[in-house]
This record gives structure tokens, sequence and C-alpha cells, in this order.
């Protein structure tokens, strides 16, 4: 089997600690308790277009990323995000602060995130990619989400439970932080963390865990599509981009935006936005995914988005086109994977990125050449 061709960083970029890209830096910003004020957004917006190029990305762990951010002009980027109040003390708690909220988190749920924001703060060294989910809205939203510890709603109230194990341990709104805490410490004591580097399903499977998983969590929520809400307002972008104009757009129509992990924005009571481009109900490239490509990925072997939008209608269920094996836009299995080699695309079915498969050029993919490969 041959070796990746792709670099496998172990860490998430941060605003203090932005990664280097085909075409700049990107820049990361973490919301806290999953929201940002219209003042915010609209400051964004306005650095975005000031201090990098305009391109605003909604990632898949709820955060909101700028592009096209160069060394000179990252400086000047910090010191408008701090005046907004977007930045944390230092970079190595920015990286540890990777906590995602159900965006129907209630003002009891944002308090609890505070406080696990400020014991993770001072809590053991965990691995760049670990983090933490608090799904405690009225229903279970965050199940697919990448997350090592979850704090959600089982029968008989919140439970914590190990990312990995089908249930959980019951916590009370008091000791759920506290708990959450010391199942991270065990992880890191138990050999969870090697050079850096360490995910709590994968420990699992080697480590025995202390703790209760008999309390299952409620069911999933069904699929979540863009629309008009009773409490608000969903709405989505094609490949989770934006332009920062309609970033800016957006912010002066509304009050306040919930970053959610899917690619949506959801407007707490809002009623839906006059907004070109957005997805607002159901759209074949809601099920699209397409990481940068080539050439704003340095690793990129072929561009991804134009073909991912060609061939969204063709495409029964979830597409995934990555511009090399590493698979960013959609770490987990899809129905139909196309992952970029020198030669073209490799074609799988029900895969993940990486999969191999028959190697396609891009003009050969049509919908006779994908039946004919599935
Ligand atoms: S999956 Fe896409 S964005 Fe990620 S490293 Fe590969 S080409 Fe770059």
């Amino acid at each position: 089997m041959q070796a990746p061709e792709f670099k496998v960083q172990g860490w998430c970029p941060g605003a203090l600690r932005p990664m280097e890209s085909g075409d700049g830096l990107v820049v990361r910003i973490r919301p806290r308790c999953a929201s940002f004020t219209a003042r915010q957004l609209l400051g964004i917006a306005s650095a975005a277009l000031q201090h990098g190029n305009g391109v605003v990305e909604l990632t898949a762990r709820a955060n909101l990323q700028l592009r096209g951010v160069t060394q000179a002009s990252h400086g000047p980027l910090l010191t408008a995000l701090r005046a907004l109040d977007l930045l944390d003390s230092d970079p190595a708690i920015e990286g540890r602060r990777n906590v995602v909220l159900s965006p129907w988190r209630s003002a009891e749920d944002a308090e609890l995130a505070m406080e696990l924001y400020n014991a993770i703060a001072q809590g053991p060294d965990l691995p760049g990619k670990f983090g933490f989910a608090l799904d405690l809205g009225s229903q279970r939203v965050l199940g697919t989400t990448s997350a090592d510890i979850r704090l959600e709603l089982g029968a008989e109230g919140m439970i914590l439970r190990a990312d990995g194990c089908s249930g959980g341990a019951r916590v009370t709104r008091d000791t759920a932080v506290p708990e959450a805490m010391r199942m991270a410490r065990w992880f890191v004591e138990s050999g969870g963390v090697s050079e850096g580097r360490g995910r709590m399903a994968a420990h699992l499977k080697r480590a025995a865990l202390p703790f209760d998983t008999s309390q299952l969590p409620m069911p999933e929520a069904a699929e979540i599509v863009p629309g008009q809400r009773d409490d608000g307002a969903l709405i989505a972008f094609e490949f989770g981009i934006l332009r920062a104009e309609a970033l800016s757009n957006l912010a002066k129509q509304i009050a306040e935006v919930r970053m959610t992990p899917w690619r949506m924005l959801f407007l707490p009571g809002a009623t839906m936005p006059d907004l070109p481009g957005a997805i607002i109900g159901p759209d074949p490239r809601l099920k699209v995914y397409a990481c940068t490509g080539a050439p704003g990925c340095p690793q990129a072997l072929q561009e991804t988005r134009a073909l991912a939008r060609r061939l969204a209608p063709l495409v029964t269920g979830v597409l995934h086109v990555s511009g090399c094996g590493k698979g960013c836009a959609h770490p987990a299995t899809a129905d139909v994977v196309l992952s970029a080699t020198r030669q073209g695309f490799a074609l799988a079915q029900n895969a993940k990125a990486g999969a191999e498969g028959v190697v396609l050029k891009p003009s050969e993919i049509t919908l006779e050449t994908l039946a004919k490969a599935m």
C-alpha cells in the first residue's frame, strides 16, 4: 500500500495560531457559546475584506474561518478580533477550547459552556483535535459531530458519554464539568495521547473506561434542513462558504447568529433573511462536500468544487469530492467519494476519502460512468 501523499497536521488552526494554506493563512475564530452578535459579525466581515481575501468558511466544528490572510495582515487582524472580544488569552488555551454546542442551547447551557472553558484552560494538556460536545437542546443533534467527551440528555437527565461508547454516566448540572474533566484527565493518564495526538474512540479500543456507560442518550433528531422554524431561521451555504459582503449583509438583518457544525447558521428569533445565493430549503448541494482543493490547498492534487457542483444533481445520497486522501471537508463515510490522485479521482462507494477505486479523469465522471462504477 502506498504511503499517503498528504500531511496530517494533528491540530486545528486558530486565530492566534493560524495554519498556512495555498492561499495564505487560515485564521479560525472560535465563538464562545456558539454565538456571534451582529456587531461581531460586521467586524469579522470587515476584517475579512481588509486583512484576508474576503472568503469566510463555516467549519465542521461550528467555527468560522477567514482565508487569504498574510503574515503582514495577521497582526492587524488580531487587533480587530481582540476589539470584538473574540480572542483567547494565549494560543495554548485557544487550541484546547474545542467545544461544540447545539445551536438550540439554553442560557443555562451557555453558562455550563463557560464553566467548561475555564476548566479546560486549567485542565490537562489535551491533543489538538480533542474536543467536547454540549448537546443539551430539546433534540440530540451533535451525534455525528467530531467530539471526544459528550454531555447529552438521557431518559433521566444529563449524561456524560465518552465518544465510542453507546451509553454514558448520569451527571447533574453541578457535577457535569468536574466529571467531564475527570474523564479528560483519565484519557491523558491512561495513555490516550501519543506524540500530541489521540482520540477517545480509538483509545477505548485499547483501554477500559472507568465510568458508568449504562445510560443511553436520547435518539438523534431527524435530518436537519434549512428553512424557517418556529424559533428562528436556519440558513445554509454551498460548501459552507460565503463572501464577507454576504456576511455583512446578513449581520444587518439579524441580532445574533449561532454557529452549527452543518454548514448552516441558526438565526434565533429571526425570519429568513434576504440573502442571494444562500440555501434556504432542501437542495442537492446540502449533501455535497468538497474541500478547498487546488489551487487553494498546497496538498491538493485536483480542483474539487466545480466538479462537486456539476455532480451534485447526479448523486443520490452524500457525495464527497476530496482534493487528496485526507478528507478535510467530510471525515465520515460518504455514499460516493471521489479522492483526488495525480491521475484523476479514485471513485469509491460507501467509503471515506482516500479509499481506493477506479480512477477517472474529471471529464470522464458522468452519470453513466458513476452508474457503471457503482
Ligand atoms: S483534503 Fe482537501 S483541504 Fe484537506 S489537505 Fe487534502 S486537498 Fe487540502
